[in-house]
């Protein structure tokens, strides 16, 4: 499970450090939108990082269609756990060994290799007496892995357009936001500049609003300053703008009320 996220992860990141506690969308959200190549956990520069298969990413499938609980033929022991990712050491003799099985982009993602070996299915997944549900669980699972996950990951972070490219497979992506913005409004949509300029998520997470919604999303997603008319990202954007622009009331402050400004 991710400690960022806590997404059961697919796939996980494991750097210097050899935390692998971190999922694949948390590192490159992290590395690629934050600029930040720390480990989240133990705050170590991880100059490079491997992106790989968590072992443990399908659950065993014990509930059967229909929602009952099924009793477990259990006449062995229960299947063993998932074997934990590969170290960093590991990955690196791996690299070493076999290049090929790993992606790096030029511009993409600096210092990230990303695992192309399709991984081998949970063992939960093949542990016997399962049945019907099991077998779909697995196939459902092979299912998402047959696009490699380099692939998988260019196509999340791919600067796509949401409305007819939602998954980010099936043209060029745009060079530059103006682009991406100039596209979408052929749709009669927007994405919130607010969202885009904080940056935060990748183009194809941002929801491309009806022009006529936008001020509906700003009014409930944003922070607005009534004294400048504008919208910040959320709290601490809003608290940052008010410090800088505006004056502070020292009494309501020394009384305890904050929050309180004028123009
Ligand atoms: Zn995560
Ligand atoms: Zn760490
Ligand atoms: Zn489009
Ligand atoms: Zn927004
Ligand atoms: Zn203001
Ligand atoms: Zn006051």
């Amino acid at each position: 499970m991710c400690v960022i996220c806590a997404d059961r992860a697919e796939a996980v990141a494991v750097g210097p450090c050899d935390h692998s506690e971190i999922c694949h969308h948390c590192c490159l959200r992290l590395r690629i939108l934050y600029r930040d190549a720390r480990c989240p956990l133990c705050k170590a520069d991880n100059a490079t990082v491997y992106l790989t298969a968590a072992a443990s990413s399908a659950p065993a499938a014990t509930v059967a269609e229909g929602g009952a609980p099924q009793p477990q033929p259990q006449p062995h022991a229960p299947p063993p756990p998932p074997p934990p990712p590969p170290s960093f050491e590991e990955l690196e003799a791996a690299r070493a060994r076999a290049p090929d099985r790993f992606y790096s982009g030029k511009r993409w993602a600096l210092g990230v290799h990303v695992d192309k070996a399709m991984p081998d299915p949970p063992p939960a997944l093949l542990a016997p007496g399962g049945g019907v549900a099991a077998a779909a669980a697995l196939r459902a699972w092979q299912g998402r892995w047959r696009v490699p996950l380099h692939v998988q990951l260019l196509q999340w972070t791919s600067r796509s357009c949401p409305v007819c490219d939602p998954l980010g497979r099936n043209r060029r992506p745009f060079g530059t936001p103006k682009e991406l913005r100039e596209h979408l409004l052929t749709h009669g949509r927007v994405q919130c500049p607010v969202c885009v300029q904080a940056g935060r998520r990748f183009p194809l997470e941002l929801e491309a609003h009806q022009i006529d919604d936008l001020p509906r999303h700003l009014a409930r997603a944003h922070k607005h300053c009534a004294f400048c008319d504008e919208y910040y990202y959320g709290d601490d954007e809003m608290y940052d703008h008010m410090k800088r622009k505006h004056f502070h009331c020292g009494i309501c402050q020394a009384a305890g009320t904050h929050h309180l400004y004028f123009a």
